[in-house]
């Protein structure tokens, strides 16, 4: 088994804090130790990048020659998709076909970013006075303080990473506990594509501890986060005490609606990848699904079949459409939300258990779960469950619909099925989400700003937003007068 060391300023060193390791979730073997960072580790990184992004073989740069080390990593994940996937489906366990997908889109994300070094221009306002001309300029914020969930490493660490440094920045990474793997994999190559030492730090370790000490850093200029809410709201406290910016990307509890016109199969199909793929676990997963009341019945069935026949397994193999979940504590508590939603009233059309079969007994694995005969005040409609559990219920007039699809705290994404491409544009205008998909559901584009409404975020990550969102705007003013100034005379 490996013993990994972690990325310190350019350094691979052992960790001064406690030990940790990296499990694969469909058979519970460790994948790799390593001792984590303490918060000696976080001063040295922070200091090391603090040094490292205000020296001149870094601020010298021109955007396009820090773009060519953004090519450079895209280049080299390019050239090993095949093993990067299989890191990230071992350290987390989500079939290979979606982590060949994260994996590619980390690096579409840094050649985007490369691209944005490129074409990322400042502003000549229009000129008030004929002496003196105004320019806008943008530049780097310093030190940047990442933090990352663990549902999709590589993908998630990447939109942070690409876009801070093409902005000028140094960043130090902390990864979540589960799935530190990928992050350290991700410095390896960006110190192969020759980035300066300093300028990027991972640094495994616990959230409580290690991510705490970073936001807390006095160096540290911003803090962008991707995790869950409750942690998100103490991140942005920090940041409000530090008077710095944050981007937060938090939950979700998404509304996928079927209106009567919808074609039954597209939607069915669009809705199970919705909330099913990664078994659940995606802040924009479909998990709250309203169908038109003359439509509800046969799109239930339709659903049920297809759920019936997704294939639950080892996600190393082909084929598999849902791994395991990241851990038996958080499978517990996706089979504590179904319990409860027993008791508020709810049924349960399919699923709602761990799988019978005994080759998947060592796995944190649950069923796809279909529950109905709730009502959206229900807090298993509410609250967000992060796993393979959607909730379904009717509806019969679309004021109702629309009150109730935002009748959440949360306010990510949603979704709309029908053929009435002008009445999905107005529903669209009155949905509270960040983002919507008609006829689609969780497809991405890295050129399309992606963040939440509401609790579920602040900021806006991809597009050339995301990159504006590590820099910070100095408005220069330049006299085309050589007289000296004449007030005092
Ligand atoms: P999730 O429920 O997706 O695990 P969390 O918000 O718990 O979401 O975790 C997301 C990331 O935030 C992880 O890297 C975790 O270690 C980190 N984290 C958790 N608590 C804190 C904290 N107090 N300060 C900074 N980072 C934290």
């Amino acid at each position: 088994m490996e013993t990994l060391k972690i990325f310190l300023a350019g350094r691979w060193c052992e960790g001064r804090g406690e030990e940790m390791s990296s499990v694969f979730p469909a058979d519970g073997t460790v994948n790799a130790r390593l001792r984590a960072a303490n918060v000696d580790d976080v001063n040295d990184a922070v200091a090391a990048a603090e040094k490292a992004w205000r020296a001149p073989t870094w601020r010298g740069l021109v955007p396009h020659q820090r773009a060519e080390i953004l090519h450079r990593v895209s280049d080299l994940i390019t050239e090993q998709v095949e093993s990067l996937a299989q890191l990230q489906t071992r350290d987390n366990g989500k079939p290979l076909a979606e982590t060949r997908g994260l994996v590619m889109s980390a690096a579409a994300t840094a050649r985007y970013f490369a691209a944005a070094c490129e074409v990322l221009e400042g502003e000549l306002p229009p000129q008030r006075n004929p002496e003196v001309m105004t320019l806008s300029q943008y530049q780097p914020l310093g030190v940047i303080a990442a933090i990352t969930p663990w549902n999709s490493p590589i993908a998630s660490e990447m939109q942070k990473v690409a876009p801070a440094l093409a902005a000028g920045n140094a960043v130090v990474l902390k990864p979540a506990e589960a799935t530190p793997l990928m992050a350290l994999k991700l410095a390896e190559l960006f110190e192969q594509a020759g980035l300066p030492a300093g300028l990027l730090s991972v640094l495994p370790g616990k959230g409580s501890v290690i991510g705490e000490a970073l936001a807390r850093h006095p160096l540290v200029k911003k803090i962008s986060f991707t995790g869950g809410t409750s942690t998100g709201r103490h991140l942005a406290h920090v940041a409000a005490e530090k008077l710095i910016p944050t981007s937060l990307e938090l939950g979700g509890k998404s509304p996928t609606i079927v209106l009567e016109d919808a074609d039954l199969e597209q939607a069915a199909r669009g809705i199970c990848y919705g909330i099913f793929s990664s078994a659940g676990q995606a802040c924009i997963a479909g998990s709250r699904l309203f169908v038109h009341r003359s439509l509800y019945q046969p799109l239930l069935v339709r659903l049920c079949e297809l759920t019936a026949g997704l294939r639950i397994g080892n996600p190393l193999q082909p084929g598999i459409h849902l791994g395991p979940l990241i851990n038996d504590k958080h499978r517990q508590s996706v089979a504590d939300y179904v319990a409860l939603a027993q008791q508020e009233g709810g049924r349960i059309l399919i699923g709602g258990e761990v799988p019978a079969d005994p080759r998947l007994a060592a796995g944190s694995y649950y069923l796809p779960t279909i529950i109905e005969g709730l009502c959206n005040r229900a807090r298993t409609c509410q609250e967000e469950i992060f796993g393979p559990v959607l909730v379904a219920m009717p509806f019969d007039d679309e004021e109702q619909l629309i009150a109730q699809a935002n009748d959440s705290v949360y306010g990510l994404a949603a979704g709309i099925w029908t053929r009435d491409f002008p009445r999905a544009m107005a529903l669209a205008g009155l949905l509270e989400v960040g983002t919507l998909w008609i006829n689609t559901y969780k497809t991405f584009s890295i050129s399309t700003p992606f963040g939440g409404y509401k609790q579920s975020g602040l900021g806006r990550e991809k597009g050339l937003h995301g990159i504006q969102a590590y820099m910070q705007q100095k408005s220069l003013y330049l006299s085309l007068n050589n007289q000296p100034n004449r007030w005092s005379d």
